[in-house]
């Protein structure tokens, strides 16, 4: 028998969704997830997918895969700190040091896992937190995790930022203060202020905790939003995702060898969940490689960024201030901003809309991540049915 108090709790919440039109149906795809992927029986242009780079259907990634399987298997195992560290995980821990010019790095399972277990290892109720207001979800869970007093700042308000340092500094409540922000803010494609951030950390001896997932393989030629603005020394701690430009799945934390060898006694997902699969270390190993190799793949990102945000905006749509490829499309009412993406996905565009509460009420927005993987033929498919579906509806 089930438990009443639990159906009753999800029927209420269930209906209560779907009545506010805020429940989220989940549209299988039913191809790999390339630049142009099949849901529902149709071919569309995908662009909403996070795989910046192409690597998530690149040949080299998937033969490394493959020949990890036949010669490790598909399971490390263990979790890493019993006998589930692997050559290949030290390996790649190796690389992802070498890459982002940091003395050490870890792995973790995912970018999730990492904010969840990196931040609650190095602060704990006696510290404090302060944290961009527009922070990645993950950022928020493991700050709450770690029971540290969680200080907002106003979104890349550096006045504010230099205000709350100020005083939590002053007022002599804390033993540790730590800054952290998203390296690459999603929703919009701006880029946090880090020699500002920096500057405001070294003068009130704050840690400085970046979270790269969107700004790796994109900014600094690939090695980041540290690398971009020569910081690689002066932040703390650099945490990224193997899953998005990366191509494949798992997160890391980059930076000095004390921090890295505490993390790995400290860091829970990392003692209590097991490791990484031989296939995905092993893909992410040879990412790196092809990123180390040559800038091609993130060249051909920013040209395909800019050749799609020309041509949206030459048709007169709102495309923000984004400093990356994402190219949000700003349509303002949210039943508006759901209908815009529905007709683009009938027309053959798959552009996810992002409405109230993930952005402020009235800035709905379709949002746009091409990538490298994008020919010109596709992104010019993609613009025409803008076009249209723009007229159509009498935004442009
Ligand atoms: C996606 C994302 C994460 C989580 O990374 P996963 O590897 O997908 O778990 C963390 N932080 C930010 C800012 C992200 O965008």
């Amino acid at each position: 028998m089930s438990s009443k108090a639990l159906d009753q709790f999800l029927n209420e919440n269930l209906n209560d969704l779907k009545e506010r039109g805020l429940y989220n149906e989940i549209d299988p795809v039913e191809s790999p997830n390339g630049p142009v992927i099949k849901i529902g029986g149709k071919e569309l242009v995908n662009l909403s997918s996070n795989n910046y780079l192409g690597l998530a259907t690149n040949e080299r990634l998937k033969e490394a895969a493959v020949e990890a399987v036949k010669e490790w298997g598909v399971g490390a195992g263990a979790v890493r700190t019993i006998n589930g560290t692997l050559a290949l995980h030290t390996r790649l821990e190796e690389k992802i040091a070498k890459f982002k010019s940091t003395e050490a790095a870890i792995a973790f399972q995912s970018g999730f896992n990492c904010n969840m277990g990196a931040i609650s290892a190095v602060m704990n109720k006696h510290d404090a937190i302060l944290s961009d207001e527009l922070n990645h979800a993950s950022i928020i869970d493991g700050c709450r995790l770690s029971k540290a007093k969680i200080i907002r700042f106003n979104h890349s308000d550096m006045e504010d930022l230099r205000q709350k340092a100020k005083e939590a500094k002053e007022s002599g409540q804390y033993n540790k203060i730590m800054v952290i922000t998203d390296g690459v803010f999603s929703m919009d494609g701006d880029v946090a202020k880090l020699p500002e951030i920096v500057e405001i950390a070294e003068e009130f001896d704050l840690i400085t905790y970046v979270d790269d997932a969107h700004g790796s393989g994109v900014l600094g030629k690939g090695a980041g939003t540290v690398k971009h603005f020569g910081l690689s020394d002066r932040v703390d701690m650099q945490m990224g995702t193997l899953s998005k430009a990366i191509g494949v799945v798992g997160g890391y934390v980059a930076g000095k060898q004390n921090l890295v060898d505490w993390l790995k006694v400290a860091a829970r997902p990392f003692l209590f969940s097991t490791s990484l699969t031989p296939a995905d270390v092993t893909a992410c190993t040879e990412a790196l490689n092809i990123l180390m190799e040559s800038t091609e793949l993130h060249d051909r990102l920013w040209e395909n960024g800019n050749y799609l945000k020309k041509g949206l905006k030459e048709l007169g749509f709102d495309i923000g201030d984004s400093e990356t490829p994402i190219t949000p499309c700003i349509i303002g009412e949210e039943k508006t901003t759901q209908k815009f993406s529905k007709r683009l996905y009938e027309e053959g565009v798959y552009a996810k809309s992002i409405v109230f509460p993930t952005v402020p009420r009235g800035t709905g927005r379709v949002r746009n991540m091409p990538t490298a993987a994008h020919t010109k033929e596709m992104l010019d498919r993609a613009i025409a049915i803008y076009e249209k579906v723009g007229k159509e509806m009498g935004i442009i």
